[in-house]
């Protein structure tokens, strides 16, 4: 199978690795990749955001599935212009997209599907905003409608800050805020994969939202991750999938829109029970980083079966019986602005410790820059090029052994300024697996 996987991020690099290990994978392309994902597959400088660039190049190479990664495209419409050439892709529709797309439209879907969520109100101008947080009290959770790269939402006690991040989303064009109750208890990430029909749960994974230790700063794109979730319901995946998965699917079905690809259900556990925090319409990043570790199956087939309308002919999923931990590290700014340009080393010393591997987001290379020879990649080398720059994965036979080999990959490699979370399932490292 010939595969081309679009986007630059580590949840592609994550992809194409385990896309990679698959036998059935005779050819693997990136458009456009990263230098990380470039050790891996043939990399396109295409334009992921560009449909017809992307289908057009698939159609040059020829490839059997195209597998898109991140929201962007998603929503841009390079799923529909790929599938316009005939090609099989995995990821939703523009429209069954808007499910990321427009956090309003989502929760519209959610209370028709009768999924349980936090009550929504959508704001359009300042007043109402300031009176749905009023209506609401504090904790004040705000969001801004669109997209917004994970950083759209504010979660504060402050209410001139919540205010403030409502006016600011509300200045963009067509600016929209949702406001909603907050939601206690802890969160988990359940990806859910779908064919417009039939679903297929992965396993859960946690991921950490906040800058800092002890869930201190600014939410991010997501600074860690972990699975198994030894401390979750036994019957969370069922329940999620009766109670939100199914009943959003043929939500989206009934409006005409089918959804296939991977639905991420953000939830939460809270003192009432489980509550939907989020829709995305693809793969979490960095939660995909620590479920492909773990996924036996080889991942080609899996994919290509939620392409083409398949899944229900797929045999069930095998998992190892390995825990997984991922810590990214970040750019000296993140979240905000961010450095770029500085020398990465020690990825190839972290790499060639065991059950350790390096997936690469905002890096590129760089003739002539300062740096260890070891990292160098046709001479030359790597350097930090984005927010989020590395996620080292650490694999072993529990989430004790796989946090020591994902922070013994960590203090390998050195990157000036850079900052990551020291307490990545740090609370959970003891508990035994079930
Ligand atoms: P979202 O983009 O909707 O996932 O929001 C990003 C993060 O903000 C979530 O992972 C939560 O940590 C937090 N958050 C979002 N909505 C709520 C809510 N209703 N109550 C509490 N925290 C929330």
């Amino acid at each position: 199978m010939k595969i081309l996987v679009v986007g630059t991020g580590a949840r592609e690099h994550a992809l194409a690795r385990a896309l990679s290990l698959d036998p059935a994978v005779t050819a693997l392309h990136a458009a456009p990749g990263n230098p990380g994902i470039g050790t891996l597959a043939t990399l396109h400088a295409v334009d992921q955001l560009d449909g017809s660039a992307v289908a057009a190049l698939a159609t040059s190479l020829a490839v059997d599935l195209v597998v898109v990664g991140p929201e962007a495209p998603l929503v841009a419409g390079v799923a529909d212009a790929v599938r316009a050439v005939g090609i099989p892709v995995f990821g939703p529709s523009a429209a069954g997209a808007r499910l990321e797309g427009s956090k309003a439209f989502a929760k519209e879907v959610m209370a028709a599907a009768g999924v349980p969520t936090a009550e929504p109100r959508v704001a359009t101008t300042v007043e109402e905003a300031a009176a749905g947080l009023d209506a609401f009290g504090a904790p004040y959770v705000v969001k801004d409608d669109g997209l917004a790269a994970g950083k759209g939402v504010v979660v504060t006690h402050d209410r001139a800050e919540a205010l403030a991040h409502a006016q600011a989303c509300l200045a963009k064009a067509d600016g929209r805020v949702v406001i909603e109750d907050y939601l206690d208890g802890p969160e988990i990430s359940l990806f859910v994969l779908s064919d417009g029909v039939d679903v297929v749960p992965l396993v859960p994974a946690q991921d950490f939202k906040r800058a800092h230790d002890g869930d201190e700063g600014p939410n991010t794109g997501g600074m860690g991750a972990y699975s198994p979730l030894p401390w979750a319901p036994a019957d969370l995946v069922d329940e999620v999938v009766e109670r939100v998965a199914r009943p959003t699917i043929a939500e989206m079905a009934r409006r005409g829109t089918p959804f296939s690809g991977v639905l991420y259900v953000g939830l939460a556990l809270t003192s009432s029970g489980l509550k939907v925090v989020e829709f995305n319409a693809r793969f979490g990043d960095p939660e995909t980083q620590v479920v492909l570790a773990r996924l036996a199956t080889p991942l080609a087939a899996v994919l290509l079966a939620s392409a083409t309308g398949t899944l229900g002919t797929l045999p069930p999923l095998q998992w190892r019986d390995d825990a997984a931990v991922t810590v990214v590290i970040a750019s000296g700014g993140y979240p905000g602005a961010v450095r770029s340009g500085d020398p990465i080393t020690g990825t190839e010393d972290a790499e060639a410790l065991p059950g350790v591997h390096v997936l690469h987001a905002g890096t590129a290379l760089q003739q002539n820059a300062a740096g260890d020879d070891d990292d160098a990649i046709d001479g030359a080398h790597l350097v930090a090029a984005g927010g989020r720059v590395l996620s080292v994965v650490g694999v072993g036979p529990d989430l004790a052994a796989a946090r020591a080999a994902a922070y013994a990959g960590v203090q390998q490699i050195e990157l000036p300024f850079s900052h990551h979370r020291s307490d990545i399932a740090a609370q959970v490292a003891d508990l035994p697996l079930v």
